[in-house]
């Protein structure tokens, strides 16, 4: 059934907490905060309590009418019961130190594919400035891999650019430690994991200390 949160957001409309719109000539903002999750500490995987919130983060959204759109998400901080140390709740809009949300991404990605469109074309369809469509571009087509970290969070989103026939989603794969996006794979299939892990030397993996899968 047609959700518009789910639609719009791309997330479940019972994680939302708190949700508002301001809308002013040129603008929509989406102010959203979100239910806390019951989350273990990504250092040494201990209980954890909330302990208030992070800076507002602003992320670029696909507009909805004629005006830009922009989220606005006051994201949950928690704090460790044993270790005492504070982090971050997940952000499902968009990766740590990206400006654009998902949607965002999936619609240049799109302009991008038409290879009648230019550069600017793209940057202006989007609202975003051309450095920024040449960035993702060129991270489009050569995507050096990362070192495994420490400790991996596995998820997964729902989108259009997941290119397998047996699944609409990507698998992504994030450092717990500093939430940062380290890798994505085209699908979340078991035989797609197992490709990807195969590659990696063992000494790399075992290196791995802690792998949280959040899928269903
Ligand atoms: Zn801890």
């Amino acid at each position: 059934m047609y959700d518009f949160i789910t639609d719009s957001f791309n997330i479940d409309k019972k994680m939302i907490k708190k949700i508002e719109v301001f809308s002013s000539k040129d603008l929509t903002e989406f102010h959203i905060s979100l239910v806390p999750e019951k989350l273990r500490c990504p250092y040494c995987h201990g209980i954890t309590h909330l302990h208030g919130f992070s800076k507002p983060k602003v992320i670029n959204h696909p507009k909805l009418t004629d005006r830009k759109c922009i989220i606005v998400f006051k994201n949950n901080r928690f704090q460790c019961n044993e270790c005492l140390r504070t982090f971050s709740g997940k952000n499902p809009f968009t990766f740590s130190n990206f400006k654009n949300s998902f949607l965002s991404m999936n619609n240049i990605m799109k302009s991008l594919s038409n290879l009648n469109y230019t550069y600017s074309m793209v940057a202006e369809l989007n609202h975003i400035s051309v450095t920024q469509v040449q960035r993702y571009f060129d991270s489009f087509v050569n995507i050096p891999r990362i070192r495994l970290p420490e400790s991996i969070g596995i998820d997964e989103i729902h989108s259009k650019m997941a290119k397998r026939a047996d699944s609409a989603y990507l698998c992504v794969m994030v450092d717990n430690k500093n939430r940062s996006l380290f890798e994505i794979l085209p699908s979340r299939s078991k035989a797609e994991l197992k490709r990807y892990f195969d590659r990696i030397p063992s000494e790399e993996r075992n290196c791995v200390h802690y792998v949280t899968i959040d899928m269903c």
